[in-house]
Order: structure tokens, then sequence, then C-alpha cells
């Protein structure tokens, strides 16, 4: 859909307003964004016009997008998503209905007996340093929020153990909109050429102003859909990828000159912080 001159000039100023808080890299032209690390050259609303296609094309193809982690409340959703780091949904909902019947409350889970709490979880993995962030988190829940989970990024952030994707995942929880980066969505936006960068901050930087606030949940859920289907880190399906027209690395079969010497599975800090989505298949 084409933009409309108001609507093109509105998303330059976004993008030159992001670039200038350190998202992405400033124009260099008149409209030209710089291609960064060997980025196919496009005007600012191009790119916006081609992300907005890409929006509706990953809706028409999973018109549900939910967040795949089992919870009922937005405390549950926390412990959850701090799980699901080096883990994937599936294990995480496999053991969340035996821990949640157990511990309820934040003040359950700081008081919990650690080694009955890493019993309980073990099989996510990394359980000892998971056990810990969990308790550090109800505890620091318990003494500065009352119990509370907070809605709003800034509190949410300063939470032990917990950065801007699990804030975002939360936040979405509350309605919030947030662009969770894991590792498929830092995967397909590089393939997609709407980044240049490998830092999650960054890339939500740059995603943010190119997708309408109001998709930024459910967007980045549909890139995870996508990524764990489709685009896989090991073997991009060009051919059958919805997405083939509007994405620059599919004439490279998913794997373009501007990917080259980094890992589709990311570096060892993304794929730390991958979260709701599971690692890559
Ligand atoms: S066209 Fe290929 S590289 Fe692009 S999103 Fe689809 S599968 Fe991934």
């Amino acid at each position: 859909m084409p933009l409309s001159p108001r609507e093109a000039a509105r998303r330059t100023r976004t993008v030159r307003r992001v670039a200038a808080a350190g998202g992405a890299r400033p124009a260099t032209r008149r409209g030209q964004v710089p291609a960064g690390r060997g980025l196919p050259r496009e005007t600012v609303a191009a790119r916006s016009g081609r992300a907005l296609e890409i929006v509706r094309r990953l809706r028409a193809r999973y018109p549900e997008a939910r967040i795949p982690l089992r919870h009922t409340n937005p405390f549950q959703l926390l412990v959850a998503t701090i799980l699901s780091a080096q883990s994937t949904d599936a294990q995480v909902n496999r053991v969340t209905p035996t821990l949640f019947r157990r511990y309820r409350a934040p003040a359950d889970f700081a008081g919990a007996p650690v080694r009955e709490l890493e019993g309980l979880i073990h099989s996510t993995g990394f359980f000892h340093a998971k056990a810990r962030a969990i308790q550090a988190c109800s505890r620091a829940l318990l003494e500065r929020y009352g119990g509370q989970v907070p809605r709003a990024m800034d509190a949410l952030t300063t939470l032990p153990g917990v950065g801007r994707k699990t804030a975002n995942v939360v936040l979405s929880g509350f309605g919030i909109p947030g662009i969770v980066v894991d590792t498929h969505v830092r995967r397909l936006s590089q393939r997609l050429a709407l980044t240049p960068h490998d830092d999650p901050d960054k890339i939500e930087q740059d995603l943010m102003p190119l997708v309408p606030r109001e998709e930024w949940s459910t967007f980045s859920l549909r890139l995870i859909y996508l990524g764990r289907e489709v685009c896989t880190a090991r073997r991009p399906a060009c051919s059958a990828c919805p997405l083939a027209e509007v994405c620059p690395s599919s004439r490279y079969g998913g794997v373009p000159p501007w990917m080259a010497g980094r890992s589709p599975r990311g570096n060892p800090s993304t794929r730390a912080a991958a979260g709701p989505a599971g690692r890559s298949p």
C-alpha cells in the first residue's frame, strides 16, 4: 500500500528522531536510509511501505497471535518468561502448571526452598540461575512494588533478571504494545533488511518507527511464528515464504551478503535472551 506524502514525511521524521536517540543511523542523503552493513539502499518511505506490507502479510498468514506461554496473571507471565530463556514454550508450559499450583504469589516464590524450586523447573535448563532470578525478582516485587508487577518498562527493567525483552513480553500481557526481540525477531529483521544491527535494543529501536504501535506485540509474535516455520536459522524456505516479494534476502536464498559473518542463531548474549520464542529449530 503506497504511503501518502504526509505519512511518508511523518515516518521520515520518526526514523530521524529515533536515529538521533541512538537507534538507526541518520540519513546521509535526502530521503535515503544508510545501507549499514551492506543493506540494500532504499528510501525511508520505501522501507516504511515495505514494513507495512510485511505487517499485512504476516497478519494474513497468522490471524491469531497470542502469547504462547501459559499464564493467568502478570506475575505468572513474568515467571514463565524468565523460565523461557534458552528453553522452548512447550518445555515451559510443561512445568508451569505444577509450579503455579505449588507457588502462587511472589511471597511463595521468595520463601520457597531453593532445591525444591530448582527441582520443579529443572527440565527448562539453567535451573540454578533461573531459580535465583525468580527468587530475586519476587523479593524485589515484594520490597518495592507491594508484590504487584509494575506496568512500566522503566520499573520492570529494574527487577533482577528482567531486560527489555522480558519486560516487553510482560507489558504485552497487560495489553501495552511492545516489540519483543528474541533470536527469531533479530534474524528475520536482518534478513528482511529492516535493521543493520545485532544488538536487540537497537533492533527494537529500528523496528518501532516502521511498525504501527498497535501492532508491535503481534508483529513480533508473528515474526517468531514465521521464524520457526519458514525462515528458520539453517534453512530459510524462501520459495514457500509469504514475504518473499518484499524480502530483499529472497534473491539470495535467505543468505544475503549483509548477513555474511553473522550467525543466523545470534551471538551468545542474544541467544541467552531468547525468550518466549524458544530455540530456533
Ligand atoms: S523470503 Fe526467505 S529470507 Fe526472507 S523472510 Fe522469507 S524465508 Fe526468510
